[in-house]
């Protein structure tokens, strides 16, 4: 299935990071809050200098939902599938939608700890990370 959403000008700097395997987000060089989605102008100081900043550190479960009707018919071989909400502790305030895999909705929990997976083609997935002790 080809899934090819129109791309803002805006969003280049996430996709860029995408394609080095990193996860980057618009950092407000002004007050150093992170905002998602970008904007011209942060939304906690209203400042335009914003840079993107790669953010490697631990992700986990903010929220989720499983979808199991496909409101589209391109989407039906893949249910049920799991839209989530991943947020950063490097980037508070990211909440990055995405899809889980190798995850089954029984096992999923706010808080899950999620690494990203890069396919290679303009996408970030997430799965289940291992825990530290
Ligand atoms: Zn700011």
């Amino acid at each position: 299935m080809e899934f090819d959403p129109p791309r803002a000008p805006e969003f280049e700097g996430f996709f860029a990071g995408l394609g080095r395997q990193e996860l980057c987000f618009p950092r407000c060089n002004g007050c150093r809050r992170f905002h998602w989605y970008p904007m011209k102008h942060c939304p906690h100081c209203q400042g335009s200098d914003i840079g993107w900043q790669t953010v490697a550190g631990p992700a986990h479960l903010y929220s989720w939902t499983v979808v199991r009707y496909a409101f589209d018919p391109d989407f039906a071989g893949q249910l049920p599938y799991t839209v989530a909400l991943v947020a950063f502790a490097e980037a508070p305030g990211v909440r990055l939608v995405s899809n889980l895999i190798e995850i089954e909705p029984q096992e999923l929990e706010i808080g899950l700890a999620l690494e990203p997976q890069f396919p290679g083609d303009e996408r970030v997935l997430f799965r289940s990370a291992p825990t530290r002790a």
